[in-house]
């Protein structure tokens, strides 16, 4: 008996050593130390031994039943201890690792030009208001005293949507102008807008032209307003925009919005007048078309023009963008090619 149950225990101590899980670990256990275990069967047996054996095999089984859960116990905290390491291992973090850098969108050139221009005319008590861009001829060109054969409202020039709406047409606008008679409509002077957006004309595209453009439009009514105003305004804003030392130059034109029109030039920034690529050799750059709104607009918006004055600017958003940025072509600004963007 003795040397059966030394055999057990030299086969249970290869057997626990073998088990590399719980699982096998407790079928171990139930081998040998369950209910129909072979330790649990000898201890049934003992009523054959007779009664002087009885307490020596006792012993000696319940020593190796204490023994094989020893190792039992030994075994299973040197799994889980595995296990636990291998757990670690893998939730482990490695700190050197260089981080995954997250594609941070940036703000298109146009936008930021614009952001800047705002910026500007809000500090100086402007706000911004924004209009359709499919627009009645009404606002786009008759109310801003266009007459019916100007060659801007000519199918070359303008695209017409639909005709005799309303008994109007309809038209993409072509400036942002018509919002100076919506504002004007819907507010009493004084008045002190910016209007950017974007506005349509039927060209081909090319270096410098394209069938959408952004402008930005300015409108100032309010009683003795003058044109000194709008210099004084404008000499302003190009300072802020492009340096101190920028000045201004006012050239006669014709706009039949405004009486007196004017273009307003600005020094070239790049070369402080000097003649440069920026400003092909002339020292200026056209800005902005400008003027005294005309009384008859005016007066079409309910607006006594004897009481108020006011004055509008038109400027053109690509091209300011393209000239600060060096930018050669226009296409650039509306392809979104993210290779060209992400450089500014
Ligand atoms: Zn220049």
């Amino acid at each position: 008996m003795k040397s059966k149950l030394e055999s057990i225990k030299g086969k249970a101590v290869r057997e626990v050593k073998a088990c590399t899980d719980l699982k096998e670990l407790d079928n171990f256990r139930i081998k040998y130390l369950g209910k129909k275990g072979e330790l649990t069967a000898i201890l049934r047996s003992m009523g054959e031994l007779s009664p002087g054996e009885r307490p020596v095999v006792g012993k000696l089984v319940n020593e190796l039943k204490d023994y094989i859960e020893d190792v039992l116990a030994k075994q299973k905290e040197m799994i889980e201890k595995t296990a636990r390491e291998e757990r670690l291992k893998k939730e482990s973090l490695d700190v050197t690792v260089p981080g995954r850098k997250p594609l941070r969108g940036k703000r298109h050139p146009l936008t930021k030009t614009l952001d800047e221009i705002k910026e500007i005319f809000l500090g100086l008590g402007f706000s911004v208001v924004e209009g359709p861009e499919i627009e009645y001829a009404y606002y786009n060109f008759t109310a801003l005293n266009i007459p019916e054969e100007h060659p801007a409202r000519d199918l070359q020039d303008t695209f017409y949507i639909s005709s005799a709406v309303e008994n109007d047409d309809i038209v993409l606008r072509t400036q942002t102008s018509p919002m100076q008679i919506r504002t004007m409509e819907r507010q009493k002077p004084p008045i002190r807008v910016i209007v950017p957006g974007k506005v349509y004309r039927s060209d081909d595209v090319d270096a410098t032209h394209s069938p959408v453009f952004h402008q930005i439009e300015g409108l100032v009514v309010d009683k003795g307003i003058t044109l000194g105003d709008l210099k004084g305004t404008f000499d302003l804003f190009v300072k802020q925009l492009y340096g101190e030392d920028v000045v201004t130059k006012f050239r006669p034109h014709h706009f039949p919005f405004t009486e007196p029109s004017a273009e307003i030039d600005v020094m070239c920034y790049m070369c402080k007048g000097e003649g440069c690529r920026v400003c092909k050799g002339s020292g200026w750059i056209e800005l902005s078309g400008a003027g005294m709104v005309h009384p008859r607009v005016l007066e079409r918006c309910g607006i006594d023009s004897r009481e108020y004055t006011g004055w509008a600017f038109g400027m053109g958003l690509d091209r300011i963008t393209t000239r600060k940025y060096g930018i050669e072509d226009l296409r650039l600004l509306f392809e979104n090619d993210i290779r060209f963007l992400r450089q500014f």
